[in-house]
């Protein structure tokens, strides 16, 4: 009975996201500061913050530093005057954003549903998680160890049923903490905190408030939708008037399903051998399932793309009966499908693609075969790769190519976010 079975499990995600507040607000803690503390020991328990370089004021300070004062958007020189030893970073945006895609994938692991706000908060949403991984409670403590553990770093978690109340919860658990509050707890607890700290209040907002003796949010909700539209304007006085009654019907969305991944190189000098070719596929396969692996997803279809020096150009797919995550299975479909082409004229354009992705590590259903040991050792490769680059670990033959594919990728692509 299928379809009862089907019901039976709505019912429960229903329940569950009664019973259970879902939405988590993830934070990481003073993140650039972190990520500079991680990768170099030597800054740890030491205020040091980052930023400063070309501006003049702190991105973002450890914690360390904001015991001295140290703030974010402070000027440097004023800094340095709370805190003459403190220890100044320049900004390493590439290696945040490393970081940050890192912890991304880790949310990503226990549920579909996030959406990256900046570079270092995600809101998720667990209601669809709860049966297959625990309570939202257990879900959050799982995740931050994951973060600790593997990426080296600490994230606070606020747990509510509205999206702002999670994200106060967040900031009220920091640093390192996790809050969790329950669907009844809701209100009271957005009601008691002050004003400034609701998403979305500027300091004019703030200013206009504050001369009306409204401090915190329960104060807001002892006033009149009409007198917060007279003070706020339309838009702005019902937003808060709804906020400070607990209301709030943002969802956590998250974003637009990838229907593909892909990876292309240019030549300018062209290839005119298979070898050549296959030798550009194998070092794309590793591109595409390192990306497959980081979003746990497999993919059916195989695509490859070549275009010649006389700029015709031809595709050529094929969709497989089980899923693929392995670079080996991927680069051998690539192989057979160019078997038929021939390259003689000159290629100027090699593509690979992999599409009809499916969220869910398939692989685990044959984690004893084959291409389960093959995924593991290239899951092996890729933690080594996540720490220490790409260029480190490949097969000697293949770095070159790596290289260029993925500064290929950095060159073309702002395909995701
Ligand atoms: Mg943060």
């Amino acid at each position: 009975m299928v379809d009862m079975g089907e019901n039976q499990s709505k019912e429960i995600d229903t329940h569950f996201s009664a019973l259970y507040s879902t939405i988590m607000h993830v934070d990481m803690d003073a993140f650039y500061a972190s990520v500079e503390q991680l990768d170099f020991p030597e800054y740890r328990g030491k205020p040091i913050a980052v930023g400063g370089m070309d501006k003049g004021v702190i991105s973002t300070a450890s914690y360390e530093a904001r015991k001295f004062g140290v703030r974010s958007a402070m000027p440097v020189y004023q800094a340095k005057k709370v805190c003459p030893q403190l220890i100044m970073r320049p900004v390493r945006m590439m290696r945040y954003q490393e970081v940050s895609a890192h912890v991304m994938d880790i949310l990503g692991s226990v549920t579909p549903v996030v959406e990256k706000i900046s570079i270092d908060e995600a809101f998720i949403d667990v209601a669809g998680s709860v049966r297959l991984f625990g309570a939202p409670v257990q879900i959050a403590q799982y995740l931050r160890s994951e973060i600790k553990n593997n990426v080296g770093i600490s994230a606070s978690v606020g747990i509510a049923n509205v999206k702002y109340a999670a994200k106060m919860a967040s900031d009220c658990a920091k640093p390192d903490g996790l809050l969790y509050v329950s669907p009844e707890e809701t209100l009271s607890f957005v009601q008691s905190r002050p004003v400034r700290d609701l998403w979305g209040v500027g300091a004019k907002t703030l200013q206009i408030l504050q001369r009306q003796g409204i401090h915190i949010v329960g104060d807001i909700a002892n006033i009149s939708r009409d007198r917060l539209v007279a003070l706020l304007g339309q838009a702005q006085g019902i937003h808060l008037y709804e906020l400070a009654h607990g209301i709030d019907t943002r969802k956590v969305h998250a974003p637009a399903e990838e229907k593909s991944i892909s990876s292309e190189q240019t030549f300018y000098t062209p290839l005119y051998k298979v070898a050549d070719v296959e030798e550009v596929m194998l070092s794309q396969a590793h591109v595409l399932a390192r990306k497959l692996r980081g979003k746990k997803k497999s993919a059916k279809t195989i695509s490859i793309k070549i275009k010649f020096s006389h700029f015709q150009s031809l595709t050529r797919s094929r969709t497989l009966i089980e899923d693929v995550t392995t670079a080996e299975k991927i680069y051998n479909v690539a192989k057979e499908l160019l078997r038929d082409i021939d390259v003689r004229s000159g290629v100027r354009l090699v593509g690979l693609r992999v599409s009809q992705l499916n969220y869910g590590a398939m692989a685990q259903l044959d984690i004893f075969g084959d291409s389960g040991r093959q995924e593991n050792v290239e899951k092996a490769m890729d933690k080594i790769k996540d720490r220490f680059g790409s260029a480190l670990v490949s097969p000697a033959s293949l770095v070159k190519n790596e290289l260029k594919a993925e500064n290929r990728e950095k060159n073309t692509g702002k395909k995701k976010n």
